[in-house]
């Protein structure tokens, strides 16, 4: 079972912020930003990839009121989901990273120099 699925069984501790009858969110172990949250489903899906249009119309209410409850909805935020090898992807179990609680700042996302690949 993947670690994500042991938090939504309470096999390993996390700390919660909200759940529903098919999310959680709780909070990131490594903050990467005054307020980091990560908002999952309670079944076991791989990636953005394999996730379906029906899960995702749930989730964006949920991750709304994830905001909301978090007091970031009003000064602005952040949502990142990471897909497979490229995407940097380390736990195979969906997930949205929802950042905010500071300015943040727009990333060096590769070594690659995009102008190579126009
Ligand atoms: P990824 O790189 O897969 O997009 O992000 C995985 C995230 O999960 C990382 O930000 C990491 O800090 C977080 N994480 C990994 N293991 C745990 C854990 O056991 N508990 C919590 N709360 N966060 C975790
Ligand atoms: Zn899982």
């Amino acid at each position: 079972m993947c670690i994500f699925c042991k938090i939504v069984n309470n096999e390993i501790p996390s700390n919660p912020v909200m759940e529903n009858d098919n999310f959680i969110a709780f909070h990131d172990l490594n903050p990467k930003a005054p307020v980091h949250v990560l908002v999952i489903p309670k079944v076991h899906v791989e990636s953005f990839n394999d996730v379906s249009a029906e899960m995702m119309a749930g989730m964006t209410t949920f991750i709304q009121d994830v905001a909301e409850h978090v007091g970031i909805k009003a000064s602005g935020y952040r949502v990142i989901t990471n897909v497979g090898e490229n995407g940097g992807q380390e736990v195979k179990h969906l997930h949205f990273h929802v950042l905010g609680g500071a300015r943040l700042k727009w990333g060096h996302f590769s070594d690659a120099d995009p102008k190579d690949f126009l």
